[in-house]
């Protein structure tokens, strides 16, 4: 490109440009670099070029394109800061320094620390002349473009640097156009296999997605004319990283996103953006939680735009929706607020973007915390599917959005997930459950005692904290049916004349287990435990030479769809109907022969006094408030036989939210007691709370003598 070409793609923008000056910078960049070459074989003063054209793309001021010419004399050349202090001025010799000084802090990837001081260093440098990242955004656009012809390592480096630290910083300032080419740039040398996968499929369906793409455009358009909005609508390309993105963040299918269609209106006014969106709203179905109002609430970054995905035919359409002026912001970020005059942000939004970026460097204090905050900083936003939460320690963590304190706790140490009581939150205390919110300082608190719970299920949003709470009881299950299994061994063996200690060891168990092909004693415990295999048939198995019985296995176990506490959370649990123990009952296990654990109120009959076969049991603290189980209990009722009587009964036991599941009436003649009738209901109840409640109430009942719960 000559000097000539540069300066008319400026003077279309800027017709005041100090042109003179800018002819001076290119010969004086041309001859410094003078018998320089490129990788590529190109002279070297091809990159100044590039360079110096990107920064006019964005209609820069003409200081920042100068010092984008000269941007690599300093480093490169012999020419000294004093000859070009003399030369240009301090303005742009200024800006060349920076560039030069950012160009000696290495990115070598690695630890978030190291990368967390890259970042810190190198904008730093900035924050007296934000032009200096322009200038190095668009140095690094050339380089990105003429990778291929660096050796493979260097060319990993700078592809790693570019996607970790100038795409994210491109994206803070807003520059979309600059950010999309530089990742994508990135990605194809990082992941070539993933990049070119991509690129193929898009190319395969190109035909098919424009095609319907046209047809969308032309409707919405004929759509909006019919309303007289006046609009652009285009069809838009997403960036190939982006894609990837998507599938790697919500493990998304490509097809689903290749086949999504992404069209973009453009509008005179901000009124028209909502008009437009009104009308289309009112044509099309749309996703509710997709619509997005970034006019309204701006990004920090100062994009501005409506979102929505509305359903055509059953396919999904986004389309983005912004005037001319969102436009120019959302590709050129903040060089749309540049005043190519003054070499400074020429307005409100500007200013706020410029502000909010020097106040994020004077938010970096010279610690390591400082460090650590400052990339999550830099990365807020960036993935707005993430929260970056802190360790005391100051260490960062990145989770999905909605994640919680269990899931951070996960995060950190499955032991920590696996033990932890309590959290605190930038110093409160807080729930377990509570979601986290960018930039909280999380502190778990854990406790050897403490164990996980079913109910974090619900809470928990990373499958890495899904798992591990699975896998828990996973465990705990089986180490509960060896328990168990033990326990009825033991049971059985007291039974027989054998010495318990003797046929409960190893070696003997051992043999039992292969005879029934099992791999080990614990697999044979475990099946005893969770009653697959009946501890009468394993004993019979140890006695010496006696023939063996026909063993029953039992049956699988029925669930009695609550979970009982002394450490055994097992589905061979059976709720005795002899005495039909509910929540808020004192209850008792009963090791049966080889059926599992009975459950009974504790003084019933049924139970013998076989210490060893007790279990203490206990229903547990908290029942399941959503879906809580529904229990029989049979109580009697002694009344007047009078007329409507029985109709009082069921209507308080209605009033209670209470159904009679059975019940058996007798009259008067019946029992023969004086003139008292007795009934007998057997009602479905929550618990003891609830029954109590009920008998209450039939108590204040007129003529009703007595109401007792039948054991
Ligand atoms: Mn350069």
């Amino acid at each position: 490109m000559s000097v000539e070409t540069l300066i008319s793609q400026i003077q279309d923008y800027n017709p005041d440009a100090e042109m003179g000056l800018l002819e001076r910078c290119y010969h004086f960049a041309q001859k410094a670099h003078e018998g320089q070459f490129r990788k590529s074989g190109e002279p070297y003063f091809t990159h100044c070029v590039k360079t110096a054209e990107e920064l006019a793309a964005l209609r820069l001021d003409t200081h920042t394109i100068c010092a984008g010419l000269l941007h690599d004399v300093l480093e490169d050349t012999g020419v000294t800061r004093e000859e070009m202090d003399v030369r240009f001025g301090w303005n742009i010799t200024n800006m060349v320094e920076g560039v030069t000084k950012i160009g000696k802090y290495k990115f070598r990837g690695g630890q978030r620390q190291r990368q967390a001081e890259t970042y810190r260093k190198l904008l730093l440098a900035t924050a007296e002349d934000m032009r200096v990242i322009l200038i190095k955004l668009a140095d690094r656009m050339h380089n990105m473009e003429t990778l291929q012809f660096l050796t493979d390592e260097k060319c990993q480096r700078i592809a790693k640097e570019t996607l970790e630290i100038y795409a994210p910083i491109a994206h803070r300032l807003g520059i979309w156009r600059i950010m999309s080419r530089l990742e994508d740039l990135a990605f194809k040398h990082l992941f070539p296999t993933e990049y070119r996968e991509i690129a193929e499929l898009l190319d395969e369906k190109l035909v098919e997605r424009q095609a319907y793409c046209q047809k969308m455009v032309a409707r919405i358009r004929e759509e909006l004319e019919g309303q007289d909005i006046f609009a652009d609508v285009r069809g838009r390309t997403k960036h190939i990283y982006s894609i990837y993105q998507k599938m790697q963040q919500k493990g998304t299918p490509f097809k689903d996103i290749c086949d999504l269609v992404g069209l973009r209106i453009l509008v005179k006014t901000d009124k028209d953006c909502y008009l437009a969106l009104g009308a289309l709203h009112h044509r099309w179905h749309y996703l509710p939680d997709r619509l997005r109002d970034w006019i309204g609430q701006p990004r920090k970054n100062g994009y501005m735009s409506l979102h929505t995905t509305i359903v055509d035919n059953g396919k999904p359409v986004e389309i983005q929706i912004r005037s001319y002026e969102m436009h120019k912001i959302a590709e050129d970020g903040i060089a749309a607020h540049w005043s190519y005059k003054e070499g400074a942000p020429n307005c409100k939004q500007g200013h706020s973007i410029f502000a909010n970026y020097k106040q994020m460097l004077e938010d970096i204090q010279d610690t390591q915390e400082g460090a650590h905050q400052f990339v999550a900083s830099m990365k807020l936003q960036l993935v707005e599917d993430e929260v970056y939460v802190f360790s005391p320690k100051g260490d960062l963590f990145a989770l999905p959005t909605g994640s919680t304190a269990i899931d951070f706790a996960y995060k950190i140490h499955t032991d920590i997930g696996n033990t932890c009581c309590s959290a605190e939150i930038n110093g409160a205390a807080a729930p377990l459950r509570q979601e986290l919110q960018n930039g909280d300082r999380v502190h778990i608190r854990t406790h050897p005692n403490c164990k996980p719970s079913r109910g974090w299920l619900r809470y928990v949003k990373t499958s890495n904290a899904c798992n591990k709470i699975k896998h828990w009881f996973r465990e705990k299950e089986r180490a509960d049916a060896i328990k168990l299994g033990k326990k009825f061994l033991r049971a059985e063996l007291r039974l027989t004349t054998l010495n318990a200690s003797d046929y409960l060891n190893p070696t003997k168990l051992l043999d039992i287990a292969k005879q029934l092909q099992l791999q080990n004693v614990e697999e044979l415990l475990v099946r005893i435990g969770r009653g697959y295999e009946s501890a009468t048939h394993v004993v019979n198995l140890l006695k010496p030479d006696t023939p063996e019985p026909q063993a029953v296995p039992p049956k699988t176990a029925p669930m009695p769809g609550i979970e009982l506490e002394n450490g055994i959370d097992l589905g061979m649990i059976r709720i005795m109907k002899c005495c039909n123990p509910i929540p808020g009952d004192e209850v008792i296990g009963y090791v049966t022969r080889g059926r599992g654990v009975s459950v009974h109120r504790s003084g019933c009959a049924r139970i013998l006094d076989v210490p060893e076969r007790i279990l203490t049991v206990k229903w547990p603290e908290k029942q399941n408030r959503n879906r809580p189980g529904i229990h029989p209990a049979q109580i009697c009722v002694q009344c007047n036989d009078r007329p409507g009587m029985l109709g009082e009964i069921t209507t308080v036991i209605a009033q209670c939210n209470v159904n009679i599941r059975s019940g058996t009436f007798q009259p008067a003649e019946v029992t023969r007691a004086n003139n008292d009738a007795q009934d007998i209901l057997t009602l479905d109840v929550t618990g003891t709370t609830q029954l109590t409640e009920v008998m209450q109430a039939l108590r204040h009942l007129k003529d009703v003598q007595r109401v007792t719960r039948k054991f």
